[in-house]
């Protein structure tokens, strides 16, 4: 068989959490938490199993979910959606973006991928037939430049994808960098692909900055979520897409035929926790501010160049003035001889890393980060 993705081999997250396990290391590699998600979730959970929601669910999502989450919209991004006509429920956001790149990407076009971006997007293009134009962020605070995103519009251009709070890096885009977009899609007529699943993970009085708040981004936008990191469910892999009616039918077309539903008793579990605890998700961004601050604290003795992850719960650590080690040996090394596992960000981007950082992940017990900081200040 000739490849369709002759450069793809094994993510990343499945490798380093692989050495993690072999080596009996502490895994701050894959995005995961450590910690259980809210018990009230875990028991609707079995609830709805016992309670007989076990068979297909319409193809777009229960509609007590979707109404759950256009109440939610509304409520923290101050925007009206339709339940009906505008929210999908997908088996996760990686399937939700797949499927509105299928939707959207003709052989030939272009999509702007800002670099590191998360690795399922240059692919997902791939298969599209569409080639992904890899714009680097800028070198200091990993923030969009907009004069190069610019220089690589063409007119064969169809999308951007963007992702805030951003993974790998922390980073996050600014009122003024929406404003940017929405007059870049405007004159050029292009689709945005918003990875916003760490919508709630947002620190230090920030705000987040999501396409549905913009009317010129709203009407061209899918903006993609994930209950996995809102509710600390991320193997229940369930997410939501939002997008205006003509998009959100052209992404059911594929959705229908690559996954056709979510699992059912999980969005009758978030329906029924979210009528429960509407508020749940505004508790998130000072939970995991705590837990930031306290592994940045808890490395104020070390080596590393810390600047404090601005959204996500993934920390960049600066080691450059440790050593020179290509970022995916030196976590290899690490992972092995000092027993903490990280994720490099060179996978995440085209050209090798201007920077020499390691991500971490803390979303983790206290008593795990502040293991992992202990050993991390030694070196
Ligand atoms: N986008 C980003 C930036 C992510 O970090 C993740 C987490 N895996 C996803 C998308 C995919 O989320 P899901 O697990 O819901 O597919
Ligand atoms: N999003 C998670 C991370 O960045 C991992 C998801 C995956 O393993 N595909 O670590």
């Amino acid at each position: 068989l000739q490849s369709k993705l002759p450069n793809v081999g094994t993510t990343i997250f499945t490798r380093m959490s692989a050495m993690a396990a072999e080596c009996g290391a502490i895994n701050l590699s894959q995005g995961f938490p450590d910690f259980e998600a809210p018990l009230g979730l875990r028991e609707a959970l079995a609830r709805a199993t016992m309670e007989g929601h076990n068979q297909y669910a319409p193809m777009a999502g229960l509609p007590a979910l979707r109404e759950q989450l256009a109440h939610q919209l509304q409520v923290t991004r101050g925007v009206r959606v339709n339940p009906d006509t505008e929210i999908t429920v997908v088996p996760g956001a990686t399937e939700g973006i797949y499927c509105a790149v299928m939707a959207s990407v003709r052989s030939g076009d272009e999509v702007v991928v800002l670099d590191p971006c998360y690795d399922s997007y240059a692919p997902s293009i791939e298969l599209a037939g569409g080639v992904a134009v890899h714009v680097p962020l800028s070198e200091d605070g990993f923030t969009p430049d907009w004069q190069r995103i610019r220089a690589a519009i063409t007119s064969r251009t169809r999308m951007i994808m963007i992702n805030t709070p951003h993974n790998p890096t922390g980073s996050t885009f600014t009122v003024q960098d929406m404003d940017e977009l929405e007059r870049l899609v405007e004159e050029h007529d292009l689709l945005v692909c918003s990875d916003e699943v760490y919508e709630h993970l947002v620190y230090d009085g920030k705000r987040h900055c999501s396409v549905l708040q913009w009317e010129g981004l709203r009407q061209r936008s899918f903006a993609h979520y994930s209950f996995g990191k809102t509710f600390s469910v991320t193997g229940w892999k369930t997410g939501y897409c939002v997008a205006p009616p003509a998009l959100t039918a052209e992404l059911r077309k594929v959705h229908q035929f690559v996954a056709f539903v979510a699992v059912t008793p999980v969005q009758q579990a978030l329906a029924d926790f979210l009528a429960a605890e509407p508020n749940y998700p505004q508790g998130l961004g000072a939970f995991y501010q705590a837990k930031r601050d306290l592994f940045i604290y808890a490395l104020r003795d070390s080596r590393f160049a810390i600047t404090p992850s601005s959204g996500t719960y993934f920390q960049l650590l600066d080691y450059s003035a440790i050593t020179s080690t290509p970022d995916h040996q030196l976590c290899e090394q690490w992972t092995r001889e000092l027993g903490v596992a990280s994720i490099p960000i060179s996978p995440f981007s085209q050209e090798p890393p201007e920077r020499q950082v390691l991500r971490f992940c803390f979303a983790k017990s206290d008593e795990v980060l502040l293991q992992a900081a202990e050993i991390l200040c030694k070196i």
